[in-house]
């Protein structure tokens, strides 16, 4: 078997999906399981109603909320016969007044808890795998849908739960097995899992990717699919540098290394399930499903010490100057034992005998987080910073690489906050300000790229042009 996962923009309107259902079709002898996102621009649309809700505007919330509720319908319409729109309605409108009570409820206690969060934006997953389904079926293939919720055990840390791997996995088989031997294919949402106790969660914003390397794992798939709207994993975000090229293999480790340092086309988990089973991914274009993606497998052949540039913006970089009284070796632990209680995820850092630089990509713990750094120095925050981080196979090989990069962003006088080379052998990763992420992405992709390889062609509207590196 073979499990596709259809990104937001894959199954934003009716001509996507029924796209989609075509690009199935063309699978059905590689028996596909497919997982689902939230049609595009949903899961946000449902974060602003929460934050709406809670803000005492429970009048814009129910707005927005009815404006989902009509996308969905009206795609249902053109998707569906008649019969099959009434098969459906009643279906989605039981979810949309549990998201309506759920929002009431919000704007009662006038906060979005974590785990009211993950109930809210479970409905996105939740309509879009119903409605799916339904336009399978209605295309003529023989669809059956699976509550992702049943069959993906999480703990209970919302907003990005961990995976209970072997209970997922003999929910999966129970409840994905079956149809595949009938075969038919089961259609599941992403994103979306629950406690034990089947309480609603979410496995972190993007997580659907994760679901379907979930999935892949637990019924030993041949490969999972990531079916999204860029020709594959590109040398760097082509939103952000219309020159970026598409990578046609890369390994694991540095997919992954990618995925944790902000190329939003795979989420970072995906890949942990992947490699532990050894399952190949491919990620692929929904809009041009001939095109033949980029691979990610565990020994990529290695193209050259520069495989990709990716950027995460939206980060915050604590310093904290350690008291006179402190001893340095008791400084560090101390200061990590912190951000680790608060759950907060610390992506590069560089210290001095008693300083420390943290930059981290979530601000809600940082109010509490810097209180209980107090004791321990004086605690700074810097705002709209960004990590840009370098990947490459063998970056560690070559002493001149570090050198490369750096030289290239100093001549454009951009200045680097923070530097980390050397802690991961395959990649240099530095903070600057998140102005100057533009022209220092263009800067690096013309250093590191262009002069080994051909430009490639740019469209009239300045758009990548879907040129494969060579
Ligand atoms: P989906 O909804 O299909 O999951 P996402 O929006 O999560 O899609 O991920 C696809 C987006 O990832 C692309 O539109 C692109 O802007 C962004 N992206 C970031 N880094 C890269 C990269 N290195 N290669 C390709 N896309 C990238
Ligand atoms: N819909 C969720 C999000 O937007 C999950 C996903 O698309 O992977 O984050
Ligand atoms: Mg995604």
């Amino acid at each position: 078997m073979i499990v596709m996962k259809f990104g937001g923009t894959s199954v934003e309107n009716a001509g996507a999906i029924r796209r989609v259902a075509g690009i199935v079709r063309g699978r059905l002898h590689c028996c596909p399981a497919v997982v689902v996102s939230a049609m595009g621009g949903v899961t946000d649309r449902l974060v602003e109603m929460g934050a709406a809700a809670a803000a005492g505007r429970l009048d814009v919330a129910l707005d927005v909320l009815r404006l989902v509720a009509e996308r969905h319908q009206q795609t249902a319409l053109e998707l569906l016969s008649p019969a099959g729109f009434i098969h459906l309605q009643p279906k989605m409108d039981r979810h949309f007044t549990s998201a309506e009570n759920l929002l009431c409820r919000i704007a009662l206690e006038q906060r979005v808890s974590a785990k009211a969060s993950d109930e809210l934006l479970s409905f996105g997953e939740v309509v879009s795998s119903e409605l799916v389904t339904a336009a399978f079926v209605g295309a003529g293939l023989n669809a059956v849908h699976v509550d992702a919720r049943e069959c993906i055990v999480t703990d209970s840390s919302y907003t990005k739960a961990v995976p209970q791997f072997e209970e997922s996995q003999v929910r999966l088989i129970a409840n994905i097995e079956r149809p595949l031997r009938n075969g038919c294919i089961p259609v599941l949402g992403g994103f979306i899992a629950a406690t034990r106790d089947g309480v609603p969660t979410t496995l972190g914003r993007g997580g659907s990717d994760f679901t379907a390397a979930l999935v892949g794992a637990a019924l030993s798939a041949e490969r999972i699919e990531i079916w999204t709207d860029v020709p594959g994993i590109m040398t760097t975000d082509p939103a952000i540098c219309p020159r970026a090229q598409l990578i046609p293999t890369v390994s694991f480790a540095e997919a992954a290394e990618l995925a944790q340092f902000g190329a939003k086309v795979l989420h970072p988990g995906t890949l942990v399930p992947a490699l532990e089973h050894n399952i190949p991914v491919h990620v692929l274009n929904s809009r041009e499903p001939a095109l033949e993606g980029t691979r990610i497998e565990r020994d990529a052949p290695a193209q050259s010490s520069f495989r990709a540039i990716s950027v995460k913006k939206g980060m915050t970089v604590v310093n904290v100057a350690g008291k006179q009284s402190w001893d340095p070796r008791g400084f560090l632990p101390a200061v990590l034992a912190i951000f680790d209680r608060h759950n907060c995820h610390v992506d590069a850092m560089a210290t001095a005998q008693s300083s420390i630089s943290l930059a981290v990509g979530s601000k809600e713990a940082l109010p509490a987080i810097a209180a209980e750094l107090e004791p321990l120095g004086a605690v700074s925050c810097e705002n709209s910073k960004a990590i840009v981080c370098v990947v490459g196979d063998d970056l560690h090989r070559s002493p001149k690489v570090a050198a490369k990069v750096l030289s290239t962003v100093a001549g454009a006088d951009i200045n680097v906050r923070m530097i980390s080379h050397g802690a991961s052998e395959i990649s240099i990763n530095f903070v600057i300000e998140e102005r100057d992420v533009v022209d220092t992405v263009a800067r690096l992709h013309h250093a590191l790229f262009s002069t080994t390889r051909e430009e490639p062609a740019l469209t009239a509207a300045g758009n990548y042009s879907g040129q494969r590196m060579s």
